[in-house]
């Protein structure tokens, strides 16, 4: 028997509770994002940096014109699930 490192409760193996595990990675995930977050929003913020980013994507996909009928495909496949959703 172990205390728990998490909860400080008696573990029933010689492992901390798998609960309190899983309850400790989803914590530090959620931490992660909350640090991340602000960094996104000033990327967003930046129309400049979104611009040059846009332009990139689209010279990638105008020198990959294969991948670039598939990705229209998909967007059109998409726009037609919404309005399939839509029309319920
Ligand atoms: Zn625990």
């Amino acid at each position: 028997m172990k205390i728990c490192s998490i909860c400080h409760k008696i573990s029933g193996t010689e492992e901390d509770h798998l609960d309190c595990k899983e309850m400790r990675r989803v914590e530090l995930e959620a931490d992660d994002v909350k640090e991340k977050l602000p960094e996104k929003l000033d990327m967003a913020k930046n129309a400049d940096n979104l611009n040059l980013d846009i332009k990139a994507v689209l010279n990638h996909m105008t020198r990959e014109k294969e991948k670039k009928i598939r990705v229209i495909f998909l967007v059109i496949i998409f726009l037609g699930l919404l309005v399939l959703l839509a029309l319920h």
